[in-house]
């Protein structure tokens, strides 16, 4: 992630306020629409295009709102109060390509792909197979050289977006031989309606209802080569693992602002429920899940705050991205959990948002790297850094 300025902060602090009316006053009670036909209405995803939602991070010269990493985080931490299916169509775009684009991409590749998925193309990113997702440098979807391009072979898995993603960021393995594990991958960018891409179903999940994920099939897809995104072989496992950093933060930002919401629920529940002839809110023990609730969130947000103007400042964040990540997604399933003890009987039901609050959350722990995954990236970089006597 490189250092920027951003958006100005006057313009950025309108935006959010902006965006905070927009989500408790539109998307929220969008949602059980969204939920009822599983997936975004047409006229909110336009609305949501139009806020400039889908270029976050873009550079203004390519249509964007050009901000840097902390206004984004910030962003997607606000509108993460509603549920996820919002940030999920438009954190691929920004989060995974865009980043992708902006750190790796040629000029001609910025000047074709920014202004589409600015303007609300839809973007997937298939690094995931079915015989690799932790230990993803093992992906066997291959690219070779034909003519002036590659042909594709492989197929990705529980790719969000897959059902009707217009283009795709693709790591395919471009060598085979005498090269570090990593050093065979490329990243291609391919329209999603070119000859020999099929898309399996959308898969039926856990939560996160009105967002879709699929198979990416690609049967001897021909791309040419300027579709090699930087225009170098070997490159898209670091650019892949770049974006990660990126993506874990927004998840990070994700489990963050969904437990916020997770936590004014389970209050209002409290403060309005009566047991013993008093509200709930009054018992203690009730008052020691909103208090634990309420002091982790801050305690995410601190995290969050800390990387993010580390990042902004240019300093590498690997350690940090993973340990919010993995501290606000395990955070946000406990707030959860809370949520629907809070509401008793009523949190195992589907009428009331505390069942879905806890289905949605499950997988914050699984994607973009497993909390498994985070441990593991926090103790080698410690280790690292303790073997260089940094410690
Ligand atoms: C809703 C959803 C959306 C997704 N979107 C995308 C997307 O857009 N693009 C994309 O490319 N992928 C996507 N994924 C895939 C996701 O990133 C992977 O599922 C995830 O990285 C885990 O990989 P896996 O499923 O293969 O699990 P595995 O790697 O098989 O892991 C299984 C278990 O083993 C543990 N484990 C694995 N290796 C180790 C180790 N070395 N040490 C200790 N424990 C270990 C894991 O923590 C986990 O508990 C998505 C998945 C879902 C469910």
């Amino acid at each position: 992630m490189n250092s920027s300025t951003g958006m100005d902060a006057d313009v950025f602090a309108q935006f959010l306020d902006q965006l905070d009316r927009y989500v408790r006053e539109r998307l929220v009670p969008a949602e059980p629409e969204v939920i009822a036909n599983d997936g975004i209405p047409d006229t909110l995803r336009q609305e949501m295009a139009a806020m400039g939602l889908f270029g976050l991070t873009m550079p203004e010269e390519f249509g964007g709102a050009g901000m840097n990493v902390s206004q984004y985080i910030e962003t997607i931490h606000t509108l993460s109060y509603a549920m996820p299916a919002y940030r999920s169509i438009i954190s691929i775009n920004i989060g995974m390509v865009c980043s992708a684009l902006k750190n790796a991409g040629t000029p001609e590749q910025k000047a074709q792909w920014l202004p589409r998925l600015a303007a609300g193309e839809i973007a997937a990113f298939g690094l995931t197979e079915p015989g690799s997702g932790s230990d993803s440098a093992g992906l066997q979807t291959s690219a070779v050289r034909q003519g002036n391009g590659y042909v594709l072979n492989g197929t990705k898995r529980y790719i969000t977006n897959a059902p009707y993603a217009q283009m795709g960021l693709i790591m395919a393995r471009t060598a085979k031989d005498n090269l570090p594990k990593n050093a065979h991958v490329s990243a291609f960018l391919v329209p999603l309606d070119t000859p020999g891409v099929s898309r399996g179903k959308s898969d039926r999940k856990m939560g996160q209802s009105g967002s879709h994920i699929g198979d990416l099939i690609f049967d001897n897809v021909f791309v040419p080569g300027d579709a090699l995104l930087g225009g170098e072989e070997g490159r898209g496992f670091a650019t892949a693992m770049q974006s990660l950093d990126n993506g874990r933060l927004s998840v990070g930002a994700a489990s963050t602002g969904y437990a916020r919401r997770m936590l004014d629920t389970a209050t209002r529940y409290a403060a309005e429920r009566k047991a013993f002839g008093e509200p709930i809110a009054n018992f203690q023990l009730i008052q020691a899940m909103l208090s634990d609730s309420y002091a982790e969130i801050y305690a995410a947000q601190c995290m969050m705050r800390d990387a993010i103007a580390k990042a902004d400042a240019g300093t590498k964040i690997l350690k940090e991205a993973a340990a919010f990540k993995m501290f606000a997604s395990e955070m946000c399933g406990r707030v959860a959990d809370r949520c629907v003890q809070i509401h008793g009987g009523a949190g195992y039901l589907a009428e009331y948002e505390a069942e879905r609050f806890f289905r949605d959350a499950r997988i914050y722990r699984i994607y973009e790297g497993t909390t498994q995954i985070m441990q593991l990236v926090i103790a080698k970089q410690m280790l690292r850094e303790f073997a260089a006597g940094g410690v």
